[in-house]
């Protein structure tokens, strides 16, 4: 076996520790600061003047950086510089483009974490430990392990048989063309997870970041060019869906797409993918990871307090704006009458407020637009005879996007809250009677579009054996006893299929597979000299 790095240790962030007192003096520098954002075409910074205000979702009348958006002629410059910076990106060798990326590993988990985590906090609103596991050690982890992945492939994957007279090998060639990365807001890893990836393996990329997360995303920009990234190797341009889609999808050098956010928009691009076809020099490999409607399922026998825990972490870290976070539940009559007034009176606990405030165990939603939906679906709740707002249901948006952790009971297992992927601080209950836990499992795999990931609470193990089996396409993520979120690299490959994407299973192996094209090649030593076979022989 080859020795592999090791997951990056989280930082605890407590009370008097030398990487508070660190953070919070970056929230502060970063608090009374208003960097322009160019974009990056090139190697070089890129000032349109077409300026959006970067707003901090739980404090939304405080702008933290102005972002020069990219137009239809930057995005298109931002392609052919991709295109252009291939040859000399592939000369590297993957020894050339594994250190930068283990340079940029080592400069994220040293200098450059706290600016990385605050710029995360205040853009996103994060807590310092959301943040902390997300923008630095999942993405430190991302780019070591890809890299020790991308070093398994070159060594291991070669013919097994070169016969006498014969060398056969296989080059591990990138994609020819630029990758297009889509980036969703809620992780800075995934963000600068979906252009690099493809990179190690000597692809370029255009990035196209969420319009909610652009200062953390360009910190990480940054980062990765003091880390010695090439110029055109990644070029990021902050700009709108369909412009991005306009001129990137029609180039006919478009190589792959690589994508993280909702269904509906990863949806539209592929169609889209579809049309240019016949204009396209290849076929691009699509890899899109999306929605989630992740649930618990609890056993009759099950530890109980563990099931509230899970509920709790699981729903409402990160203001249940994971595409992982638990948002349906199936608990059995007999243990919702225990543990649900218990699990109210817990979530009546959380604290909610401003991301520096490190007593906060939640903050805002991301913008406007989340907010109305998901108090939407909070009204629709209230209104409804088969629901119950048993805690939460209130929200104010006066100074940041603020909603409380709600939990609704419903009977109807298909009602809208039980089936939709909110993205929110909702989650929704359905009990069951203690006999029927066939029957809902049943209704747990069928009654939702997505399949990304999910839990099951149960004591005894042929309970947990039959929830694996009826449970085997709802969820590409599977948790026994566990809460469905927090997947880490190398440990739970992460991603879903259905609804919820190509499973093609970032941090682990098998996603950088899909970034490379090999070409087969056979040496031929002993060159034949005649052009006769021995069938051709007349008989004797
Ligand atoms: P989103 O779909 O709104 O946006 C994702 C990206 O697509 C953004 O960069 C956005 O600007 C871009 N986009 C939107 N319309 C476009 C268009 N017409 N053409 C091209 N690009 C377009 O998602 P979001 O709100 O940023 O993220 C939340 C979603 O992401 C949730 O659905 C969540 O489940 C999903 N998600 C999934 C995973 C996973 O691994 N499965 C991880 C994180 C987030």
């Amino acid at each position: 076996m080859s020795s592999h790095p090791v997951n990056e240790p989280i930082l605890g962030y407590a009370p008097g520790s030398s990487e508070r007192a660190a953070l919070q003096a970056e929230l502060d520098r970063q608090m009374s600061d208003c960097p322009d954002i160019p974009c990056i075409i090139n190697g070089k910074k890129v000032y349109t003047g077409n300026i959006v205000p970067q707003v901090i979702p739980h404090k939304h009348g405080h702008i933290i950086a102005g972002v020069h958006q990219a137009g239809k002629a930057e995005i298109a410059a931002a392609c052919q510089a991709a295109i252009d910076a291939q040859d000399a990106w592939i000369d590297l060798g993957l020894e050339g483009r594994c250190a930068i990326f283990e340079r940029c590993a080592e400069l994220l988990a040293g200098d450059w974490r706290m600016k990385v985590n605050a710029a995360t906090m205040l853009n996103q609103s994060k807590t310092a430990f959301q943040a902390e596991i997300d923008a630095a050690c999942e993405l430190i982890d991302f780019w070591n392990f890809n890299c020790h992945y991308a070093r398994e492939f070159h060594d291991q994957y070669q013919p097994l048989v070169s016969p006498p007279g014969v060398n056969n090998s296989t080059e591990i060639r990138p994609l020819e063309g630029f990758v297009l990365a889509i980036t969703p807001f809620n992780f800075s890893s995934i963000a600068a997870n979906l252009p690099s990836a493809p990179a190690v393996l000597g692809n370029t990329a255009v990035w196209k970041p969420s319009r909610n997360s652009y200062h953390s995303n360009y910190v990480l920009m940054e980062l990765m060019m003091e880390a010695g990234l090439p110029p055109g190797v990644i070029n990021f341009v902050p700009s709108s869906g369909p412009d991005i889609s306009d001129v990137c999808l029609s180039n006919p050098d478009l190589a792959g797409l690589h994508f993280t956010g909702s269904t509906a928009v990863f949806q539209g691009l592929w169609q889209r993918i579809a049309e240019a076809l016949p204009n396209l020099r290849s076929y691009p490999r699509i890899v899109g990871e999306t929605g989630g409607k992740d649930f618990v399922v609890a056993h009759p026998d099950c530890d109980e307090q563990g099931l509230l825990v899970a509920l709790l972490r699981g729903s409402f870290e990160y203001q249940g704006q994971k595409c992982s976070a638990a948002s349906r539940a199936y608990v059995p009559k007999s243990v919702w009458g225990r543990i649900g007034g218990p699990l109210c009176d817990e979530v009546q606990k959380i604290t909610m407020g401003d991301a520096r405030d490190f007593t906060n165990f939640m903050t805002a939603v991301i913008d406007q637009r989340a907010f109305d939906k998901i108090t939407g679906y909070i009204e629709r709740a209230q209104a409804s005879d088969c629901c119950d707002v048993v805690v939460g249901g209130g929200s104010d948006d006066s100074v940041g996007w603020f909603i409380e952790p709600t939990i609704i009971v419903t009977s109807d297992p298909n009602y809208e809250s039980m089936v939709e992927e909110i993205f929110g601080p909702v989650l929704t209950v359905f009990v069951y009677e203690d006999e029927d836990f066939h029957g809902v499992l049943k209704v747990c795999d069928e009654a939702s579009p997505y399949a990304l990931t999910g839990s099951i609470f149960a004591t005894q193990e042929a309970d947990i054996q039959t929830a694996f089996n009826a449970l085997r396409f709802t969820a590409g993520n599977f948790y026994i006893n566990d809460k469905p979120t927090g997947a880490v690299v190398a440990q739970q490959p992460f991603g879903g299929a259905r609804a919820s994407g190509t499973n093609d299973k970032a941090g682990g192996p098998l996603n950088l597979l899909r970034w490379m094209s090999p070409r087969s090649v056979k040496h031929t030593l002993d060159i034949p000299q005649d052009w006769g076979y021995s069938f051709l022989e007349p008989d004797e």
